[in-house]
């Protein structure tokens, strides 16, 4: 399975039908405890490794099904499940930070990771520091002895920065220092990090992965040296997702590239949609050719998801409310990935400490869903005549 190419690995990875009576998916094993035949069986168990299933929150037959087909899909060496893509994150860098080490995290990383890091870190006397995402290889200045982590997110949650993740974990690596990386945006598809120097692969399985705005489910792929620590931290923390949850997570993954293939198209055509009009200063994708990180997205992944922002001219905010408020397909709210169109206003100046964002216009998030694409166009064009009239109107 591991020569098959994706769309083969995302059928087939993870079944075993005649394991159990032929039928096509595996089993939802609802699991605390796990009997065994003998005490000598019991004792065995209780001096394997992790892998061996003693007890349900270690895993099951369910979360094992899940984590080998994502694995194998990556090409890491094995894969660990979590509650949520946060848990994945905290339990992640947990695994490899202890008091007086010092951590390195992308000033672009998603906000839950930045406050894990300064508040439960720093709580534990790890040192945070933020870095420029487009730092590259000078990311070496910055590493010091006790650099235990560099974390990586590619591109940015809100803001879409592409990290020249080679060079960075080349850096790391050179210093001893483990990779993490938010690989979310991506999915295992269309960014490969073992083949560019990450150790640890994290997903909020949540979005693209589950595929359809209901579970909660978080996956930390792992590199071989990595996998140890990583599967005992969780084992530590006792996180573990909900049986059902996995099964969703396997489920979502069986139609993953035909889903991000729609909504990569999605994407690119309302991007390039909205570049068009008079109110947008740009557009935040990778996959457009104007794009600052396009080459380097080019070089590196080898497709775009459904994420993107715009960037609006200066506006009063109940103009930018105007646009959004009456949106009838695109739903406003956190998380994304599922099926459906969304639209959030974002504020990354507050979350930026190694860099400023100082462009003075509204930004706002969109994800391109799965509806058809002139409807998804039509609603924005109607939500920019709202836009339009609100500037228009005398305050
Ligand atoms: C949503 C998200 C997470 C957290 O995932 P949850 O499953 O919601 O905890 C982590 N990283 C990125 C980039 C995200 O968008």
């Amino acid at each position: 399975m591991t020569d098959a190419q994706p769309e083969t690995i995302l059928t087939h990875a993870g079944t075993t039908p005649f394991n159990h009576h032929g039928i096509v998916n595996p089993p939802v094993y609802h699991a605390s405890t796990v009997l065994f035949p003998s005490v000598a069986a019991l004792e065995a168990a209780d001096a394997a490794p992790f892998d061996i299933i003693n007890y349900g929150r270690i895993g099951t037959p369910t979360s094992q099904a899940l984590e080998g087909a994502v694995a194998t899909l990556e090409g890491g060496f094995k894969a660990v499940t979590a509650a949520s893509g946060l848990a994945a994150i905290a339990t992640a860098l947990m695994a490899f930070t202890q008091a007086g080490d010092h951590v390195l995290v992308t000033d672009s990383a998603y906000g839950p990771t930045r406050r894990f890091c300064s508040e439960v870190l720093g709580r534990f006397g790890v040192a945070v520091d933020y870095y420029d995402p487009l730092i590259g290889a000078d990311i070496a200045a910055l590493i010091r002895p006790e650099t235990r982590v560099v974390y990586l997110e590619a591109p940015g949650s809100l803001t879409f920065e592409v990290q020249d993740v080679p060079a960075i974990a080349a850096a790391a690596k050179a210093a001893g220092a483990q990779v993490l990386m938010d690989n979310t945006w991506a999915t295992p598809l269309y960014f490969r990090p073992f083949d560019h120097g990450v150790d640890v692969s994290i997903h909020a399985a949540t979005k693209y992965i589950v595929g359809h705005s209901d579970a909660m489910l978080g996956l930390m792929v792992c590199a071989e040296a990595a996998y140890e620590p990583v599967k005992r931290s969780a084992v530590r923390f006792g996180t573990c997702a909900g049986p059902d949850d996995l099964y969703l997570g396997l489920r979502g993954l069986r139609t993953l590239a035909v889903r991000l293939k729609r909504h990569g198209q999605a994407a690119l055509a309302l991007a390039d949609w909205l570049a068009r009009q008079p109110e947008v200063d740009r557009v935040l994708y990778p996959a457009c050719p104007d794009d600052p990180g396009h080459a380097l997205w080019r070089r590196d992944f080898t497709g775009a998801s459904g994420l993107f922002s715009v960037q609006l001219h200066p506006c009063p905010k109940p103009a930018v409310a105007a646009l959004l408020d009456h949106l009838e397909l695109f739903g406003l709210g956190y998380s994304w990935g599922g099926f459906e169109s969304l639209a959030l206003p974002v504020y990354p100046r507050k979350l930026r400490t190694a860099t400023r964002w100082d462009h003075p216009g509204p930004l706002v998030r969109f994800h391109a869903g799965l509806e058809d694409i002139d409807d998804l166009i039509a609603d924005l064009d109607r939500g920019f005549g709202r836009l339009r009239a609100a500037m228009a109107a005398p305050d």
